[in-house]
């Protein structure tokens, strides 16, 4: 199950086209717009416009609620020290599963789907969302990493609007 034959095709495809009229070839890894967004992984978010920007412009970081965690952390210092962020959004959402459901409700949901125990399994939902936000926004502002040149914001992203709103 894990390689099955033609799971790809049409994303390979798709692929074969965009690199037909690939026109980012020769460019370099920095942020030219100096951003960085850390944001969910939730399908609804669409990082590079929502802010008006393109490809090349921003480093985006994502995982499920949106949270500095320790690899997001090393994402930020690595993107303000060697690739040219000076601006850092924090960017939640509403009606993110992750601030949702309780751990318990989503180890039930994974252990449902999957057949079996996922009660061992941890997945960092979130409890305050906004609380949460303001203790992750902080956290970057002191890490001893981070220079106080960076400007730092968090944000709460509306997926039924696309409007982001500051909240730190
Ligand atoms: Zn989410």
């Amino acid at each position: 199950m894990r390689r099955v034959a033609g799971a790809f095709d049409d994303l390979l495809a798709a692929n074969r086209l965009y690199a037909e009229t690939f026109e980012l070839g020769g460019f370099d890894g920095v942020a030219h717009a100096g951003v960085a967004v850390v944001t969910c992984m939730d399908s609804r978010i669409d990082p590079l416009r929502m802010l008006g920007l393109q490809p090349g412009d921003a480093k985006i970081f994502r995982n499920p609620g949106g949270r500095i965690t320790r690899a997001a952390m090393e994402a930020l210092v690595l993107g303000v020290h060697l690739l040219g962020v000076e601006r850092i959004l924090v960017v939640p959402h509403t009606r993110c599963a992750m601030a949702m459901y309780t751990e318990n409700e989503i180890r039930r949901k994974v252990s449902e789907s999957a057949g079996q125990d996922a009660s061992w399994q941890s997945f960092g939902v979130i409890g305050n969302q906004l609380g949460m936000l303001a203790e992750d926004v902080r956290a970057v502002r002191a890490h001893p990493l981070i220079p106080v040149t960076v400007a730092v914001g968090g944000f709460l992203y509306e997926v039924d609007t696309g409007l982001l709103q500051q909240k730190c």
